[in-house]
């Protein structure tokens, strides 16, 4: 999910009309160290490594549903039913199944959801609510009648509680480790007006979190189950979903999976979806899409889109273009044969910028600018998610900076090597760097509370964007700029590779980035994400044959440090970066007239520009290069702009 791009990319251009052309005339900073940051970055292509042969080609089979869904689109319900096959991978024995029923977060205002209002999307109560109502819920037993769960089931499991979206339900025995169930079960859906990526609007129809889920077993037998809180997502295992959808005959239909079967009969379109490796099943119907379909990078790519939106569509398949191949160079390859974009219209936006398995919702008003780049970032963002959440399937709600922290540091990869340093705004000469900004918003939240922690945990829903999301991107950012673009890439690229179809956790991401980059960068991105780290380096005093350069925080980079001299040439100086000082002699000909820590910026997260340059005489000059008095004009523009 993509709670704040249209936030941040509206703010960037802000700043950017603030800033001037100061950003476009000046040198750019380089993404990794010791390469040239003119505009090659833009038109390489990625190159396709040799799969690792121990690339797994499949998850592990543990939930598998199979599904009929009917769609009545003018009451805005789904009738459900189906059956459930679930095996016990854990080590130990259950007694209980935990059941998400997420679509009951917007049927009153005593949902969690909606009791949580912390700013952002889905903050006000829903048009028209919604709500899933559970008809059958019966485990089969072999050779006698099947048992029903449904009378014992705890909808509101935690007492003096009424959310009903974690239901709680007791098993008639035991499911031994190894050992599978298959439950019947049948529903009712009523769809919300479009709130919080699902629900209707008209005829237009997006079905996410619309049936019975299982809640996901954890190796060690607890059940990682929760409510439907207003900042989290969601976490689920593996396994496949044949699912048959059922609508009006005018209708067309996007889902997660191929399509393996289509007929219309009755009035009435039925297709059936199949699809494997998978942990959730998302879809849409609308008698007014309107398709394009396009085979990128061997993957069958559908987008519908609404009349009109022909150009929305189009910018979407370009990003596609670039970004597919890009990321399945990097992170593994994309292993399934569809991908489907949905763009809402502009009255069901609720719906967009949402990621599913194999189904992404992109956004982006019918005009934008050719160059502020709204459709690009969102689809390129979603698109991340396809590895960071769905081929990496990592606890949502208990650790949000894993997908939507560690996917939009992907964002920002991905739009700097397709665009260069302009990626997030090219409009009228202006350039704005995705990287730029993440790192400018994500410095005014980062005392208030760690990165790391669990969604529902956050105090605003601002502080949640500029911390999962900015604060992680912007760490990472500054990490490849330190230790290199490809080291950081590849760490990266190590770790969904070696993590597909698993749920990992912090601590395997932080072991992977230790085992590829080493200790202290992965000490240092562990006080970052998880202890408030910050870091601030500063020019203190110049003299005519001295300098102190100090790092202020708890954060440490090895750093450049630059002297310019009285006749204007410079020398550079490396400093570890490790003490809370250092001191600078200079013996040579010539006085020192300034210094400058941090030269070609490649802290982003520095907490303060404006101190990073000092020249001889105790008066402190600012940064005496346009860019980074830009990036320094920036930043003021950038926190009275953001949330
Ligand atoms: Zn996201």
């Amino acid at each position: 999910m993509r709670g704040c791009g249209f936030v941040l990319v509206c703010a960037s251009l802000g700043a950017a009309i603030l800033t001037g052309l100061v950003l476009s005339a000046s040198a750019r900073p380089p993404r990794a160290a010791g390469r040239d940051p003119g505009s090659t970055l833009a038109a390489e292509t990625p190159r396709r490594p040799q799969e690792s042969p121990e690339l797994r080609a499949h998850a592990v089979d543990v939930a598998d549903y199979t599904l009929k869904a009917t769609l009545d689109p003018e009451a805005h319900t789904v009738a459900g039913s189906g059956a459930i096959h679930w095996r016990n991978t854990s080590r130990e024995p259950v007694r209980e199944l935990w059941l998400h029923l997420y679509l009951n977060a917007f049927k009153n205002e005593r949902s969690a959801y909606l009791r949580e209002r912390v700013g952002g999307r889905g903050s006000s109560p829903p048009e028209a609510y919604g709500a899933i109502d559970l008809k059958r819920l019966e485990l089969r037993v072999a050779g006698s009648a099947s048992v029903d769960l449904l009378a014992g089931i705890e909808l509101r499991a935690v007492a003096g509680d009424e959310d009903e979206t974690d239901a709680r339900v007791p098993l008639p025995r035991e499911v031994a480790p190894g050992e599978s169930i298959d439950l019947d079960v049948a529903f009712d859906d009523r769809l919300p007006v479009v709130i919080e990526r699902t629900g209707y609007r008209g005829h237009f129809h997006m079905i996410g979190q619309w049936f019975p889920k299982l809640a996901r077993l954890e190796p060690d037998g607890t059940w990682a189950h929760f409510p439907f809180h207003h900042l989290s997502e969601f976490y689920a295992d593996f396994g496949t979903y044949d699912v048959t959808l059922d609508v009006p005959a005018a209708y067309t239909v996007g889902a997660t999976g191929p399509v393996v079967e289509s007929r219309v009969e009755g009035g009435r379109r039925v297709e059936r979806h199949v699809e494997s490796d998978v942990h959730d099943f998302a879809w849409t119907a609308w008698d007014e899409w309107q398709t394009a379909r396009e085979t990128v990078d061997g993957v069958a790519v559908t987008v519908l889109y609404p009349p009109g939106f022909g150009g929305v569509a189009e910018r979407a398949l370009a990003s596609l273009r670039f970004a597919l191949p890009y990321d399945s160079a990097r992170y593994g390859r994309y292993p399934y044969p569809v991908l489907t974009v949905v763009v809402p219209q502009g009255d069901a936006s609720e719906a967009g910028g949402m990621e599913y398995p194999t189904l992404i919702t992109s956004e982006g008003p019918w005009l934008t600018p050719p160059k502020v780049f709204v459709p690009e970032i969102v689809t390129v963002h979603e698109l991340g998610h396809q590895w960071f959440y769905g081929l990496v399937a990592t606890n949502e709600a208990a650790w949000p900076f894993l997908d939507e922290g560690l996917n939009q540091f992907a964002e920002i990869d991905a739009m700097a090597r397709w665009q260069g340093e302009g990626s997030a705004s090219g409009l009228f000469g202006l350039r704005v760097s995705d990287a730029a900004i993440q790192a400018i918003t994500s410095n005014g939240a980062v005392h208030d509370e760690p990165v790391a922690q669990a969604a529902h945990a956050f105090s605003t829903g601002s502080n949640y964007a500029r911390l999962v999301y900015s604060r992680t991107a912007a760490v990472m950012d500054t990490l490849a700029r330190v230790y290199g673009d490809e080291a950081v890439g590849d760490a990266l690229g190590r770790y969904t590779r070696s993590y597909r179809f698993e749920h990992p956790g912090p601590d395997e991401f932080l072991g992977m980035i230790r085992d590829t980059l080493g200790p202290r960068p992965a000490r240092t991105l562990r006080d970052a994400l998880f202890d408030k780290g910050w870091v601030d380096y500063a020019v203190d005093d110049v003299r005519e044959h001295s300098a102190l350069v100090r790092r202020r925080g708890t954060l440490s980079f090895p750093v450049d440090v630059e002297l310019v001299l009285a006749d204007g040439s410079t020398r550079r100086e490396r400093w570890d970066g490790e003490g809370e000082s250092k001191s600078i002699r200079w013996a040579g000909p010539g006085e020192l007239r300034s210094v400058v820590v941090d030269p070609d910026h490649r802290i982003t997260i520095d907490a303060n520009l404006e101190n990073n340059a000092g020249t001889a005489g105790g008066a402190r000059a600012g940064a005496p290069r346009t860019f980074e008095r830009g990036l320094y004009w920036m930043q003021l523009a950038l926190q009275a702009l953001s949330p």
